[in-house]
């Protein structure tokens, strides 16, 4: 409807543009009530293996319906959560509604989806969160890896040690792993061979910046094939239009691709509809 999209258009401006006035004060004192008040909400990304032009998963990703200011981005109400600690209950709730979704999906939906729920580094620290974040995932019964937990290439740079624990044991559970924005920081790829990783999400601004020209190629079918070597999916972020699909598709990737041009983020009532009219999905 034409209501929702112009939801995601806000909220896909980039870093919150549109916010930068907002007073950060009532921001954050309206932030503690957003649960309590049923104003928080997740919302879906399809993500499409390029070969077939089939959704594989969907990325998760929270929306604050603020009741005077509309919607928040999260580039803004995350970044206020992490600094406050409220991150903790904001990440708890969005991963149960994630999970909550995925069994709704699940029962309806014949093919196998993987729902993949962002992580922010300072989640981890909090002493219990391996415990309360398997609890949380098995209190749902769910296929086995059906849960993935992203997490940003920066903050496993940052958190070597904490983060590679806590991947060894919640992989060690059926909770599947994707480093987020990878090959945005200038790091090490050496931390790859050690860490339990299944899934490298590639920063979209190697889709956006630039354009795609010889040495680009080069740098795509390296990362694919360095993937396929590590035995990890490869998504491609921030696929807009048709000739950047066609363009990685030409290169013969076999990656998965998670862009507007597909579709942005969008409700589960919404996804829901779309899916059964675009892909006609067993529902
Ligand atoms: P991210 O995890 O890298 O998520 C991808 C972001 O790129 C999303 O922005 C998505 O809407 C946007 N995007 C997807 N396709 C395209 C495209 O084709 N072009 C462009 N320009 N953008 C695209 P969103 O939803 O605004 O989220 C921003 C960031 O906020 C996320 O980046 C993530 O770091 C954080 N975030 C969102 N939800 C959560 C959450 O539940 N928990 C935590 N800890 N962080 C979250
Ligand atoms: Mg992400
Ligand atoms: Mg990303
Ligand atoms: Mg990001």
């Amino acid at each position: 409807s034409k209501t929702q999209n112009s939801f995601c258009y806000y909220s896909n401006k980039d870093n919150g543009s549109c916010y930068k006035n907002l007073p950060s004060i009532e921001l954050e004192n309206d932030l503690y009530m957003a649960i309590e008040n049923n104003e928080l909400a997740m919302f879906y990304q399809p993500q499409v293996d390029c070969e077939n032009e089939t959704i594989v998963g969907f990325e998760a990703l929270m929306r604050w319906f603020h009741p005077k200011f509309g919607l928040v981005s999260p580039s803004v109400f995350i970044a206020i959560a992490e600094k406050n600690g409220l991150i903790n209950e904001l990440g708890r709730w969005g991963l149960q509604q994630t999970c909550k979704d995925a069994l709704y999906f699940e029962e309806k939906c014949a093919e196998p989806m993987k729902f993949s729920f962002n992580i922010s580094a300072k989640q981890i620290h909090q002493s219990n969160f391996i415990d309360e974040t398997l609890s949380i995932v098995n209190s749902f019964d769910l296929k086995e890896n059906s849960i993935e937990l992203e997490i940003t290439e920066s903050s496993v740079m940052h958190n070597l040690n904490a983060v590679s624990y806590f991947l060894m044991e919640l992989r060690k559970s059926n909770i599947s792993i994707a480093i987020d924005d990878f090959g945005s920081g200038f790091s090490s790829l050496s931390y790859l061979q050690n860490l339990f990783v299944d899934t490298l999400k590639l920063d979209r601004s190697f889709i956006s910046n630039a354009d795609l020209n010889k040495k680009k190629r080069t740098i795509f079918t390296a990362i694919q094939s360095m993937a396929h070597s590590l035995n990890v999916d490869l998504v491609i972020e921030g696929v807009e239009n048709f000739s950047q699909k066609q363009y990685l598709k030409d290169l013969g990737l076999d990656s998965i691709i998670q862009g507007y041009y597909y579709s942005k983020p969008m409700s589960l009532e919404d996804l829901e509809k779309s899916l059964f009219l675009k892909y006609s999905l067993q529902f």
